[in-house]
């Protein structure tokens, strides 16, 4: 199957990154689904700057648009209206051939039940994203995703399929795919929501070697512990960011 999708992969032109971009900047996005009920509007008019090497935690009350707000800069949803740049691109401009391949090279995506692919093995799962954007020489492929396995701690797992790893060990695998093509962004979604303390404890403690290795990344979270621990916490409330001064974090 991958070997049918490579040439498609391989066809689609993505516009140059703009150079010294911020990691993120959302203008004035809003984001209208429409339900049984009519139109609701779930983003009402988000900017946010995110600068490269920053350590993001996305907080607020469930239903207020935290994974709304996360889809619209994965590419995984569209804004309604508003601009959406990312690492230099605007992605609110891509066609979705573009976008699938832009987030595979652009952005690694964490969400909270792992996701990895049950009948492959961890080494595979982490070798995917490789596969499917051919960044890598297939040769070092094997090896790269051994090192990854190793650099968050399961590499003694690398042969087992995912149920046979406990829920700290899937995420671990998860965040070493995510890291499989070097994506300069990682975003992820209450990556910790299915673990215990001391595990999600681990994750974040990951999170923060890898801004220090000069990776972006922006993460929800309910936990407000582990939102202390990033270098910015971002509040969201009823489709909008409020703003630093309301809520006590950050510097003025
Ligand atoms: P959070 O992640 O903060 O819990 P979400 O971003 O998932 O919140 O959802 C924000 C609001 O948008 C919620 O009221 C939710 O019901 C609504 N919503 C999310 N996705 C859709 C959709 N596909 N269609 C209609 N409404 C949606
Ligand atoms: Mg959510």
């Amino acid at each position: 199957m991958i070997g049918k999708l490579l040439p498609w992969l391989a066809a689609v032109d993505l516009p140059r990154p703009k150079p010294e971009a911020a990691a993120v900047a959302l203008t004035a996005v809003r984001k209208v689904y429409m339900t049984g009920a009519g139109e609701f509007v779930a983003l009402k008019g988000i900017d946010l700057q995110v600068d490269k090497g920053e350590f993001v935690a996305v907080v607020g009350k469930s239903g207020n648009g935290k994974s709304t707000l996360i889809n619209m800069i994965t590419g995984i949803d569209r804004p309604t209206s508003g601009d959406v740049w990312v690492a230099g691109t605007p992605v609110h401009t891509l066609t979705e051939n573009q976008i699938a391949v832009w987030r595979g090279r652009t952005v690694g995506v964490v969400f909270q039940f792992f996701q990895l692919l049950p009948t492959l093995t961890v080494l595979e799962n982490v070798m995917l994203p490789m596969d499917f954007c051919n960044v890598y020489d297939p040769a070092e492929r094997p090896e790269r995703a051994m090192e990854l396995l190793k650099l968050v701690g399961v590499e003694n797992q690398a042969d087992k399929v995912p149920a046979n790893l406990s829920g700290g060990q899937q995420q671990r695998v998860a965040i070493a795919r995510c890291l499989s093509n070097d994506p300069p962004l990682l975003v992820a979604d209450e990556p910790t929501g299915n673990l215990d303390s001391r595990t999600a404890e681990a994750v974040i403690e990951l999170f923060r070697e890898l801004t220090r290795g000069g990776k972006t990344i922006l993460m929800v979270t309910h936990d407000e512990d582990l939102a202390r621990r990033s270098s910015r916490i971002v509040t969201v409330s009823e489709g909008l960011i409020v703003p630093a001064a309301l809520t006590g974090e950050g510097t003025l």
